[in-house]
C-alpha cells in the first residue's frame, strides 16, 4: 500500500471540468479517464492483447465517473477531478466543488461559443480566483468557429484568452491543431484507439503565415501579464519552449491569461494535449500556499493554514455520497496537516468527534485504500456518523472552521 504522504505535491493537480449543458463536458472526462487509464494499463501490463481487451470492455460500458472526485495520472501527475454539477439549480454544491479544486477547464461548445450557463459559472469561478484554460469542444462540427467562440470569451466573460492553439481544418476536415508553444502541428492519428492520438509533424505550408502571426501575439501577450517574460520581449530575445512554458503557467495562475486549446473530444481528437495543458499550466496545491479560517465561534478571529503535510491537521468535507460496496464516504480536501485512518479528528463547525475509518483514492475503474492523506489531497473517508457537507475536521487540539456559517453567499436561479 503505497503511502500519500510520500507524494509529491507539485506533481497533483485538482481541477474541476465546468461547461454549459452539452457542450461536452460529461464526454470530455469520459475521454480523459479513458486516456489516462491505457496510459496507466499501458505501463503496468507489457502485453498488448492484455491492453485491448481492458479497452474493448471499457468502451462496451463507456466509462462513466461515478464518484465525487476520481484520481487519474498523466506524464507522472495525479490528477483529481471533482466533479462540478452543471445545473443552475445547484448552485451551492458547484460553489463548493469551486472552493475544493485548484484549476479548472472550461470547455465550450464550438458552434455556440459561449453560452449562457458558461457565463454562469465563469462568474462563479471569478469569485474563487480558479485560474482556468479552456477547451473549445465540437470542431468536427457543422458551424464550428474557433475565432468566434474566442472573441466570445473576451465579449462575454471579460477574460482575456491566450490562443496556444489553431485548429488545422475544421468540421469534417478537422485534421489536427497547431501548436503554437512548440511551433509543431499535431495530425491526428487515424489509429487513436491504440494510445497515440496524434503524430508531431511540421507545420504545413499553408498555415505558416497564420501560426507565426498568432505566434508573435501569444509572446506578446505573455509579455504583457508576466515580468521575466517582458524583459526578454524587450532585449528581443525568443524565448525557450521552457521559459515560454513557465511564463504561460505564472499567468494562468495568477488569472491574468486563460490559455485556449481546442478540439472534439467526441472524436478523440485534442484530449492529449488538453491533458498536456493541465499538466503544463493549470496550479498545484503549492501553489495557493495558505487557506484561511476562522476560529470556532468567533468568525472575525482569521486562523492561516499552511498546504505542508507538517501543519495541524484541516479539512473540508464537500460531498457525501453513498457508495455501492462501502457505505457512506465523505469527500474530503485536505488542507493541511496529515490525516491517518483509525484516528480521531473533531468536527469543528459541529462541536462533534468523529473517527476517520478507512481512506480511500477513487478511480474510474477501481478504488485505492491509503493508510493516509496530506494537504492539497482530495479523498473519501469512511466512518464519519455527523459530518455534512461544508463542515470542517481538524486537529482536536487546533482547531480551525474553514467555510462559513453563511456559505455560499445567495446566487438568483436563472433558469
Ligand atoms: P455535457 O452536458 O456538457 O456533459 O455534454 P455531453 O458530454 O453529454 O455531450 C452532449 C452531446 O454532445 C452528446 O450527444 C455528445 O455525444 C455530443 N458531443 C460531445 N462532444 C462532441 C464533439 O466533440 N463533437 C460532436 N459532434 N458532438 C459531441
Amino acid at each position: 500500500m503505497a503511502t500519500i504522504s510520500a507524494l509529491d505535491l507539485a506533481m497533483v493537480r485538482n481541477i474541476g471540468i465546468m461547461a454549459h449543458i452539452d457542450a461536452g463536458k460529461t464526454t470530455t472526462t469520459e475521454r480523459i479517464l479513458f486516456y489516462t487509464g491505457i496510459n496507466y494499463k499501458l505501463g503496468e501490463v507489457h502485453e498488448g492483447a492484455a491492453t485491448m481487451d481492458w479497452m474493448e470492455q471499457e468502451q462496451e460500458r463507456g466509462i462513466t465517473i461515478t464518484s465525487a472526485a476520481t484520481t487519474c495520472s498523466w506524464l507522472d501527475h495525479t490528477i483529481n477531478i471533482i466533479d462540478t454539477p452543471g445545473h443552475v439549480d445547484f448552485t451551492v454544491e458547484v460553489e463548493r466543488s469551486l472552493r475544493v479544486l485548484d484549476g479548472a477547464v472550461a470547455v465550450f461548445d464550438a458552434v455556440a461559443g459561449v453560452e449562457p450557463q458558461s457565463e454562469t459559472v465563469w462568474r462563479q469561478a471569478d469569485r474563487y480566483g480558479v485560474p482556468r484554460i479552456c477547451f473549445v469542444n465540437k470542431m468536427d462540427r457543422v458551424g464550428a468557429e474557433f475565432h468566434r467562440c474566442v472573441d466570445m470569451i473576451v465579449s462575454r466573460l471579460g477574460a482575456t484568452p491566450l490562443v496556444v492553439q489553431l485548429p488545422w481544418g475544421v468540421e469534417a476536415d478537422f485534421k489536427g491543431v497547431i501548436d503554437l508553444v512548440r511551433m509543431k502541428a499535431f495530425l491526428w492519428s487515424a489509429d487513436a484507439a491504440k494510445g497515440e492520438m496524434y503524430d508531431t509533424v511540421d507545420i504545413p505550408a499553408d498555415h505558416a503565415e497564420a501560426a507565426r502571426e498568432w505566434r508573435d501575439k501569444l509572446v506578446e501577450t505573455v509579455a504583457e501579464n508576466d515580468d521575466a517574460m517582458m524583459e526578454l520581449f524587450l532585449e528581443g530575445v525568443e524565448p525557450t519552449e521552457e521559459q515560454l512554458i513557465a511564463a504561460i503557467r505564472r499567468a494562468t495562475i495568477a488569472s491574468t491569461l486563460n490559455p485556449v486549446l481546442c478540439g472534439t473530444a467526441f472524436k478523440n481528437k485534442g484530449v492529449q494535449p488538453l491533458l498536456d495543458a493541465i499538466v503544463a499550466f493549470l496550479p498545484s496545491p503549492l501553489d495557493v500556499p495558505s487557506i484561511e479560517g476562522h476560529a470556532v465561534g468567533d468568525e472575525e478571529k482569521k486562523i492561516e493554514r499552511a498546504a505542508d503535510p507538517k501543519e495541524s491537521f484541516s479539512a473540508l468535507a464537500f460531498k457525501i455520497m453513498a457508495d455501492q460496496h462501502l457505505g457512506k464516504l465523505t469527500y474530503i480536501r485536505v488542507y493541511s496537516g496529515t490525516i491517518e485512518a483509525g484516528t480521531s479528528v473533531v468536527n469543528s463547525t459541529k462541536g462533534k468527534k468523529e473517527r476517520i475509518g478507512k481512506i480511500y483514492q477513487m478511480h474510474a475503474n477501481k478504488r485505492e485504500e491509503r493508510p493516509s492523506a496530506v494537504a492539497g489531497q482530495i479523498v473519501a473517508v469512511m466512518g464519519l456518523k455527523d459530518t455534512t457537507t461544508g463542515d470542517t475536521l481538524s486537529d482536536p487540539a487546533k482547531q480551525v472552521v474553514l467555510e462559513s456559517m453563511n456559505f455560499p453567499a445567495p446566487v438568483m436561479n436563472v433558469a
